[in-house]
């Protein structure tokens, strides 16, 4: 969502005749745009902030805005600490960057972090330079209260834009040359409920699989409870439709997920997953896990690694716990130590490695469609491109401009990645 904020960001900037600097030391207007998930990203926002301060005192024409989830949290706090900073923009004024930033007078320590709640910008211009996919926001904002999240403190009630705005936008953006969309919502297997015509994330997914020109469709992220079997239908049935999901679990133990308040059992979780791969036996699976949650013992943890393992996720995100203020977890003691968090958060990450090495392993010999999305960073002699099941592929093969699609033979694979050749 903070990469499609910033997206908008430079279109925005470039609609109204500016210009992306190369660097700091030439930029005349430098904005963060922050994440308030978890505590470590805010201090880097926060050590971050030190040093624009020091170049501020060198060009003192420099505006600074602080923007996103972390200014609509902080607000006043930021320009206390930070008197350097002209903006703080939340997360309801995201639209309105350009003219609280050029308008005559200057911003001067400005906080705006009213509105929130919108759906944000209505137009999305974008500066993409060519790019071939691009992330459209289907929803903002949450109507879930996970224990430990600030998102909707941050974001706000979930907001659903319409299907309609939605698919203009994607035919606008493919008319132009998009081919691969990611829809995005903090919880956008719930898109639609607040808009009251009972139609769900499938409507918008077969929707926008009609859209001329588009050939791929990602989405981002699904709550397990509000992921309904019409959108595992989708997945198998309509070819655009990404075939991988991402399905946060956070825990494997109903003690713990009935603390962090998800809404599921473990049980419950693990036969989603079944649902799932009834439908599409081959479906990729992402999770989320946090570890250190408060009150977690040794077994929880060990019912969190044998989730992972009878799941058979591709890859997952894993967290140890902070505890956010404004949340309901808040208020409990964050009483695992440090070092247990560390310890659990290393075995759960070796425990992936090896489940996503197995995973990767079974593409050995197989043939897949790929996205190409520029020269591997490792390696510019390389390609990189991605599955529609969002696997990551590193192949040599003749040098494409990014946004092809290749096909490409996979001879051998990493935890991380599967390596082919290119299809003549
Ligand atoms: S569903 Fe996701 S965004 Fe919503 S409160 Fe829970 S963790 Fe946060």
């Amino acid at each position: 969502m903070n990469v499609m904020d910033s997206h908008f960001f430079e279109g925005a900037f470039v609609e109204a005749g500016l210009s992306a600097a190369v660097g700091a030391q030439d930029a005349d207007l430098i904005i963060l745009n922050t994440c308030s998930v978890r505590e470590h990203a805010e201090n880097k926002v926060l050590s971050r902030l030190g040093v624009l301060t020091r170049l501020k005192e060198v060009n003192t024409s420099l505006k600074i805005v602080v923007a996103g989830c972390m200014a609509q949290r902080m607000g006043g706090e930021i320009t206390r600490k930070f008197p350097a900073v002209d903006l703080v923009l939340g997360t309801g004024r995201i639209a309105d960057i350009v003219a609280l930033t050029t308008a005559k007078g200057g911003a001067g320590c400005m906080v705006c972090t009213d509105g929130m709640g919108d759906a944000g910008p209505e137009r999305y211009p974008y500066a993409r330079a060519g790019a071939a996919h691009a992330y459209v926001c289907a929803m903002r904002g949450c109507d879930n209260f996970c224990a430990y999240c600030i998102v909707p403190k941050v974001r706000g009630r979930q907001v659903s834009r319409p299907a309609a705005k939605i698919i203009a936008e994607i035919e606008a953006l493919c008319a132009d040359g998009v081919k691969v969309v990611t829809l995005l919502g903090q919880n956008i297997s719930a898109w639609g409920r607040d808009l009251g015509e009972g139609r769900g994330l499938a409507f918008l997914l077969e929707a926008v699989h009609e859209v001329a020109g588009l050939e791929w469709i990602k989405f981002l992220t699904c709550h397990p409870r509000d992921t309904d079997t019409a959108v595992f239908e989708a997945m198998r049935d309509l070819p655009k439709v990404a075939s991988g999901i991402h399905l946060p679990a956070q825990a494997g133990s109903d003690f713990v997920l009935r603390a962090m308040k998800r809404g599921y059992t473990r049980r419950e979780y693990l036969s989603k997953v079944a649902q799932l791969r009834d439908f599409v036996p081959q479906a990729s699976i992402v999770g989320d896990f946090i570890v250190g949650f408060p009150g977690e013992r040794e077994a929880d943890f060990n019912d969190t690694l044998s989730l992972l393992e009878e799941t058979g996720f591709r890859g997952s995100f894993v967290f140890k716990y902070s505890p956010r203020p404004g949340t309901a977890a808040a208020h409990l003691a964050d009483d695992v130590p440090m070092d247990v968090k560390a310890r659990r958060n290393n075995d759960l990450l070796a425990l992936q490695r090896d489940v996503s090495l197995a995973q990767n392993r079974s593409f050995i010999g197989r043939r897949v469609r790929v996205f190409v999305e520029g020269p591997s960073r490792k390696n510019p002699d390389e390609l990189t491109g991605r599955t529609l099941g969002d696997e990551v592929v590193i192949f040599a093969g003749s040098r494409r401009e990014a946004g092809s699609f290749a096909q490409v033979d996979i001879f051998d694979a990493s935890a991380a990645v599967l390596f082919g050749r290119e299809v003549p």
